[in-house]
């Protein structure tokens, strides 16, 4: 069982943010900025494309709770929410990050520097899947 799956039993002792019968949201131990959230289905599931619908709605619905709650309490000047997938993932539990962005925070895109090309041809291959 992976350690999200223990926050989601209650088998770990991590902040909690939220819970229902869907989804379950914590604090970060490592935040970005104070107040970073992790948003998990409570299902044991690796990418987007297996979280199920409803659960993915419950996690877009409570990070916009986040993020208003974030605008009262920092007076943000912008929020992230993001996921990595895959390899790029960091473990093998879907989750979301949420957190308050400020002015200088310093966090952003880390850019290679590697040039690729805008194909037209991506637009196509997309809308012919979709
Ligand atoms: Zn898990």
């Amino acid at each position: 069982m992976c350690d999200f799956c223990r926050i989601v039993n209650g088998e770990m002792d991590i902040d909690l943010v939220y819970q229902d019968e869907l989804i379950t949201a914590f604090l970060d131990y490592e935040p970005i900025n104070e107040g970073h959230v992790l948003i998990v289905p409570n299902v044991h599931v690796g990418s987007l494309v297996d979280v199920p619908d409803e659960a993915i709605v419950r996690m877009m619905w409570l990070a916009r709770k986040l993020i208003k709650r974030f605008e009262e309490i920092y007076r943000t000047d912008g929020y992230t929410l993001m996921n990595n997938g895959g390899s790029a993932g960091d473990l093998d539990h879907f989750h979301f990050h949420v957190f308050p962005r400020f002015e200088g925070d310093g966090f952003g895109w880390l850019d290679s520097g590697a040039e690729h090309d805008h194909s037209c041809r991506i637009v196509d291959l997309l809308r012919e899947g979709l």
